[in-house]
């Protein structure tokens, strides 16, 4: 946690912002915590489901060609023998503690990693996966698995979501959940935890067609991160050797970050093959082949997986914007996060409690906070408001003084530039609602209509 990759942010900088601020807690820290699980304050929430509805955004509502899902965490415990899952994690592992790669025991020689020649773990009998009991009776007949990536959720609802929906290929199932792996080596604040969320696609190919979609998957997710304001020079791809890819991959790159610890994983994208669905059809006994119309083949189709962690990019998002500058009062610590990520859009502030200012003051917060996460902030000087704001990330402050009485005019002054506009509150709304995030911002507000009339067109027209 040395390598300081802005010369400015660190690891210790961002923990301690969190808590301070009430982003991230330790969980159960009245107990001494609990190791690498950590719970979301009320500004750390407003962050994650800001970059869930973005992901969800770019992946799902933005396209024809995906769907969304959310299965339930636990599942029927042959998906996991199906998976690979309860043959490949009950071995004796050593992990690398440098590239984290897992390794049995028993087919290494020596005492590095085979990969990088980091340094191993003591072995150990280990499953990744938690087990609990579902029912009354603790035995072995009734375990079940804690699930440790969404993905096996949407394999098994593949022929469901297909009929139900009548789609064609090329077509995705995207869901966002929570994930549980007995991690081995967690750490890093969120970087590595034992409970996580996950957000995952499988996008279901015509074999032959795979190598074209993996190639822009891979693109499409390192745009993501770019157009959610990761600086580009922070963010890379890196496709995996041929020894580094699971048994199941026939290639695989990761977008890495340029986390203080050094290059790390955000997100992987796969390219499967049929190797998930063929597994559920073996084990389950239930054809899992997809009827192509236009060639008339049946076929088992390839799929290209991109999977990404919510808590992982949102501690990248936070790390690549935060910045210490130099001001009149010394310096300021701010966060440039995107207006869309930001986990209060607006703040309100009066320039004095006085009764006639604040009542007025509260109408424009009233008007706002229908459209936007807007917060109500009139103690301390004005300075010090702008500077907890800044810290937060908060892009706008309108603030709301004596002239505003007679004139009708607030001022806007924007976080990253400090500059200050003066704007009739007959177009505030507006305004910010463009600089928030311009029309897809506007878009987010109609979308509950437009998605409704999209399905029934699908449904009704299929
Ligand atoms: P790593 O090599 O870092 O353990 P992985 O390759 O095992 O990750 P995947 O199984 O590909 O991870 O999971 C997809 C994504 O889920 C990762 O890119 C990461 O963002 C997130 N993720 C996986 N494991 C964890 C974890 N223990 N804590 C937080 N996020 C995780």
């Amino acid at each position: 946690m040395t390598l300081d990759p802005t010369g400015k942010v660190t690891m210790e900088k961002i923990v301690s912002l969190c808590k301070r601020r009430g982003f991230i807690f330790q969980s159960s820290e009245i107990y001494g915590g609990l190791g690498s699980c950590w719970d979301y304050g009320p500004l750390g929430i407003e962050m994650k489901r800001n970059v869930k509805e973005a992901w969800w955004r770019y992946m799902v509502h933005d396209r024809d060609d995906v769907v969304g899902l959310d299965a339930a965490i636990l599942m029927h415990p042959q998906v996991w023998v199906a998976s690979g899952h309860v043959e490949g994690f009950s071995d004796p592992l050593v992990e690398c503690k440098k590239c984290h790669l897992r390794w049995r025991a028993d087919t290494i020689e020596g005492k590095s990693c085979p990969s990088c020649q980091g340094e191993l773990t003591e072995p150990r009998q280990f499953n990744l996966m938690f087990k609990t009991f579902m029912g009354p009776v603790e035995e072995a007949a009734s375990i079940v698995y804690m699930r440790p990536e969404t993905a096996q959720g949407i394999f098994v609802n593949f022929q469901n979501v297909q009929t139900a929906l009548r789609k064609k290929l090329p077509f995705g199932i995207a869901q966002i959940g929570k994930a549980f792996r007995n991690e081995i080596t967690p750490g890093n604040f969120t970087f590595r935890t034992r409970e996580f969320e996950q957000m995952e696609m499988e996008y279901f190919v015509k074999p032959g067609t795979d190598q074209h979609w993996f190639d822009y998957w891979v693109q499409r997710r390192l745009s993501w991160y770019k157009d959610m304001g990761i600086r580009p020079d922070h963010v890379r791809l890196r496709p995996h050797d041929r020894d580094e890819l699971a048994h199941y991959a026939s290639c695989c790159s990761d977008v890495e970050y340029l986390f203080p610890m050094g290059w790390s994983e955000l997100e992987g994208i796969a390219n499967r093959g049929n190797f998930d669905l063929t597994q559920h059809a073996k084990h389950s006994g239930k054809s899992l082949e997809y009827f192509d119309e236009e060639s008339g083949e049946h076929y088992i189709p390839y799929v290209i997986e991109p999977s990404a962690g919510v808590d992982r990019s949102l501690l990248a998002f936070l790390l690549d914007s935060y910045d210490e500058e130099p001001d009149k009062e010394g310096t300021r610590v701010v966060l440039h996060l995107h207006p869309l990520l930001a986990p209060i859009k607006v703040a309100i502030l009066p320039l004095s409690k006085k009764e006639n200012l604040a009542s007025f003051a509260r109408d424009v917060y009233a008007d706002l906070r229908g459209c936007f996460m807007t917060q109500y902030d009139d103690t301390q000087s004005i300075g010090r408001r702008y500077r907890r704001q800044d810290e937060t990330g908060t892009p706008f402050c309108v603030t709301v003084d004596f002239q505003s009485l007679e004139d009708h005019q607030v001022t806007i002054r924007e976080r990253d530039t400090m500059t200050q506009i003066r704007v009739p509150i007959a177009t505030l709304k507006q305004t910010l609602m463009a600089k928030i995030g311009g029309e897809k911002f506007a878009s987010q507000q109609v979308w509950s209509s437009t998605s409704a009339e999209a399905q029934s067109s699908q449904v009704s027209g299929s």
